[in-house]
């Protein structure tokens, strides 16, 4: 299944206006050019909803410095109670403290160094530091590659994929992501329009694709869906 580019559209019309809030103290540009807090931005966001990783972000930044010597040799209570707006706060406070020693013992701090490595040996070399995995390593490799070739499949995008009928009940993280970049047809546009078009079929997995109560009837994608539900 290809998803018609006469859809986008209207996936704007209903979608767009959920789209991430422009937000002046969160510089989400700056911290996506910076790989190491782009990397805390994204353990922040794991099991949590975008408004909870703000949080916890932003009080993380007002109460320390985000840089892998600070973060490593951070108190892990004091750490704990920054990102306490986010909830989960033991558990992502072990972790960045965990990363953040990895990234100095490993590449004395400065993870620009391996950036410059072929693309599959820098994801390979991304997923030995703690805590991240397929999806954390792709959503730095987007930022320096894009979402055609490094689309993120998360919670979101995993279930949408399943009930369209791209792939198995049991299909494994890459199979997923090829799958999307199948059905998004993102070589046919721009590349400031393939991040809008994954964000919005992203909008429209989280918004009418929900996990608990699908809304198939004005789905715009009911018509080319197996509704594996
Ligand atoms: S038709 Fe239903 S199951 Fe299929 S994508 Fe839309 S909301 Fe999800």
């Amino acid at each position: 299944m290809k998803l018609p580019l006469e859809l986008i559209p209207e996936m704007e019309r209903r979608y767009g206006k959920y789209w991430w809030p422009e937000d002046s103290e969160l510089n989400y540009q700056k911290i996506s050019k910076n790989p190491f807090t782009n990397i805390v931005f994204t353990v922040l966001s794991q099991n949590t909803s975008s408004n909870n990783t703000r949080r916890a972000y932003l009080s993380l930044a007002r109460s320390l410095s985000v840089d892998p010597f600070t973060l490593s040799r951070a108190d892990p209570k004091r750490l704990s109670d920054a990102l306490r707006p986010g909830g989960l706060q033991n558990v992502k406070a072990r972790r960045l403290i965990e990363l953040s020693k990895f990234v100095v013992k490993e590449f004395e701090g400065d993870l620009s160094k391996i950036l410059g490595m072929p693309k599959e040996k820098l994801r390979e070399r991304l997923k030995d530091l703690p805590g991240v995995g397929d999806k954390t390593a792709d959503v730095l490799l987007t930022s320096l590659y894009g979402h055609r070739e490094y689309l993120v499949v998360d919670t979101h995008m995993m279930r949408i994929a399943k009930r369209l009928g791209l792939v198995g009940e049991n299909a494994p993280y890459h199979e997923i992501q090829r799958a999307l970049k199948n059905c998004l047809p993102l070589e046919l546009l721009p590349e400031e329009k393939q991040e809008r078009l994954t964000g919005l079929f992203w909008l429209l997995a989280k918004y009418t694709c929900d996990a608990k109560r699908p809304k198939c009837l004005e789905c715009i994608l009911n018509k080319m869906c197996e509704k594996r539900i």
